[in-house]
């Protein structure tokens, strides 16, 4: 409606024109979405997704406008002196991939022929970080110069650049411009000018520059604001029915559903003890002064957290306690006689967790919140999580629930059952069924925690924030979920023949395999970008100064870790054998996990990478599965 009453307005809604990037004599196309009549300010959007809001004089028709092209071959330094201010080049680049990106296509999808020519004739080009506070913003092009390389020398990848690979255009200095006024609408949103001196930032400034988490907050997924609640009582409701279910004699479809035990059924002290304990025993060691103190990936304040990384010492430590525990006489069978009575204790110390966490959330600085859990409803945000990476001092509370409690838990309860089923059975041995069950989720977990550093560049670590998700899951989903195989095949035995077993072996050392070299790929990758051992892969630059590899394991499909994981997950299911659909459970529920994984990813990296992850897509076509899916 705004733009309806503009009659002097030159350029119109939808109107392709081109626009000056902010601290630079550079112009780019872009199309013209709103005009503010009040504030004079024409919103446009670049092809890379980025919205800015821009005065009128630096706008130009598209129409004889002169297009420059220049040759790839310059070298950086002339680059920048040309480009004047933010213009950067990344460090190691692909000329393969530069010259793709360099041609991406508009993304509103409204490419003509034109278009494409002037395309191909540009340069790519890569834009400083934008200047966090709006004072520094209105500083005029030497001290925007200078806080870039402020930045640069002090991160180099935190910085939140913007590239503008397509159809940049340069011109002369403008004389009628003295101080750059064009502002960045996405961090300002309407808000006028703030006055304040760069100098004068103090801490509470600072907060406040990062405070507004919920206007860069990313779209809600999970089915929203209505979702989380679903999510909420679906979780627990789902987990009871695989536990009870898993407990009958048939646990088949047919006996849906399951009978409810009494009320009182649920609770048992001493197994609430016995969580509490086993957490607290965790923790002890997770605080104990020996193994690596590893970095986090930088965080957007461009901190980077420290975590200890002992997972491995802690795993071999709680299994010499619990071989002196049974050789002392306890009997580890409780944890299978008891299982109802565990699954609901871990889960009131979930809930406990998630409201703590959540009220603390409410007291944490805006930097320090999650972009995607900061929807501003109570419901979402105490779900999906509100805040990063709470932590008590040093005592990370999401890294110590993510790795430790619930995934040594789950190797103690596999390892309880293998018990109880010679027990139950009048075995002197586990059956050959339980034993690959066994050994190959101990395998999952132990190689977790040896590799326990990679965990801090994947999702959970760093962009989902420490909520109900993330809690219940670590601490209920995982151990009394993850182990249905074992606790089926207590009571269901299935026999298997030695090739058999040798072809479910085969299949779970192939999927570790891709899993493994996979995930330290990139792991490696991430933590230093120039390591000589992967100096032969090829990559996509990116605006954010990050790249993305597209050779390797990386260049055969998106996620070539989900593969090797649902392989591995299909060896753990096929010892149970085909009577039921149970302990294929984990198979499906896996399949669904990470395929929505895979798409809350893809959108993620899509909105971080704009036009060089479309083209990193369109290098990796297939998302899991090669020549599938
Ligand atoms: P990833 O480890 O695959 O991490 C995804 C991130 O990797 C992206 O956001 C991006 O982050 C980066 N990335 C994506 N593509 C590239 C590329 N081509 N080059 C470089 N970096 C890239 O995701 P998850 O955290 O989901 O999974 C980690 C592991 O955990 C997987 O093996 C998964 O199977 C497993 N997992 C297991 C679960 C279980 O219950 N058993 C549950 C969930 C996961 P950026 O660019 O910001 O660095």
């Amino acid at each position: 409606m705004r733009s309806m009453k503009m009659p002097t307005v030159r350029y119109q809604n939808g109107d392709m024109v081109m626009g000056r990037w902010p601290g630079s004599n550079l112009y780019y196309e872009v199309k013209v979405l709103d005009f503010d009549a009040k504030s004079s300010l024409y919103t446009v959007i670049y092809k890379d997704g980025t919205e800015l809001e821009l005065k009128e004089q630096d706008m130009k028709n598209a129409s004889g406008f002169q297009t420059r092209s220049r040759s790839r071959s310059r070298s950086p330094g002339r680059r920048r002196s040309q480009s004047r201010s933010p213009a950067r080049t990344t460090r190691r680049s692909s000329s393969r991939m530069a010259a793709a990106v360099t041609t991406a296509a508009i993304t509103d999808g409204v490419t003509s022929s034109r278009k494409d020519t002037r395309l191909k004739d540009s340069l790519e080009i890569r834009l400083s970080p934008l200047p966090q506070t709006k004072a520094a913003e209105n500083n005029g092009n030497n001290k925007h110069e200078k806080k870039e390389e402020k930045q640069k020398d002090e991160n180099n990848t935190a910085n939140t650049v913007n590239e503008k690979s397509e159809a940049a255009v340069e011109v002369g200095p403008d004389k009628t411009q003295g101080r750059y006024n064009l502002r960045r609408r996405k961090d300002d949103g309407d808000a006028k000018p703030v006055e304040t001196k760069p100098k004068q930032l103090g801490e509470k400034d600072a907060k406040l520059a990062a405070a507004p988490a919920a206007s860069l907050a990313t779209p809600l997924d999970f089915g929203g604001k209505i979702g989380a609640y679903f999510w909420l009582l679906f979780l627990p409701a789902w987990v009871l029915f695989l536990v009870l279910q898993v407990n009958l004699e048939d646990p088949s479809l047919t006996n849906f559903p399951p009978p409810l035990p009494a009320l009182e059924a649920f609770w048992d002290a001493q197994a609430l003890g016995f969580v509490i304990l086993w957490i607290l025993f965790q923790a002890l060691l997770y605080i104990l002064p020996v193994g690596k103190l590893s970095e986090g990936v930088p965080l957007r304040s461009g901190k980077k957290l420290k975590y200890r990384t002992n997972g491995f010492c802690a795993v071999a430590v709680s299994s010499l306690a619990v071989a002196a525990a049974v050789h002392q006489g306890v009997d580890l069978t409780y944890i299978h006689s008891h299982f109802l009575q565990l699954t609901a204790a871990s889960f009131l110390v979930a809930v406990l967790l998630s409201v703590y966490l959540y009220v603390r959330s409410q007291y944490a600085a805006g930097e320090q919140l999650a972009l995607g859990g900061s929807s501003g409803n109570v419901a979402y945000d105490f779900f999906k999580g509100h805040e990063l990476n709470p932590r008590i001092k040093e005592f990370d509370l999401k890294f110590f629930c993510e790795m430790r409690p619930g995934l040594i838990g789950w190797c103690l309860i596999n390892f309880a059952m293998a018990l109880a089923e010679m027990k139950q059975q009048g075995l002197d041995a586990p059956s050959y069924s339980m034993i690959l069950v066994n050994l190959f989720q101990l395998l999952y977990v132990v190689d977790g925690l040896w590799n326990e550093e990679a965990i801090l560049t994947t999702m959970d670590l760093m962009h989902d924030g420490f909520g109900f998700m993330l809690a219940f899951g670590d601490l209920v989903w995982v151990p009394f979920t993850y182990t249905l195989q074992a606790y089926y095949l207590v009571s269901h035995p299935n026999h298997l023949s030695l090739p058999a077993v040798a072809a479910i072996v085969t299949l779970k050392l192939v999927g570790f395999y891709i899993f493994r070299k996979s995930n330290s790929e990139k792991n490696a990758f991430r933590r230093n970008p120039s390591d000589p051992k992967l100096s032969h892969l090829q990559i996509i630059p990116t605006a954010t100064g990050k790249s993305l590899l597209v050779s390797g394991w990386w260049g055969v499909v998106r996620h070539p870790n989900y593969l090797g994981d649902l392989l591995m997950a299909l060896a753990w299911s096929l010892p149970c054998g085909f009577s039921h659909l149970l302990p294929w459970y984990y198979m499906i529920y896996f399949i669904i996990l990470l395929v929505h994984r895979d798409a809350r990813d893809m959108s993620e990296c899509r909105r971080k990478y704009g036009s060089a992850w479309d083209e990193y897509c369109r290098t990796v076509r297939y998302r899991i599965i090669p020549r599938v899916y």
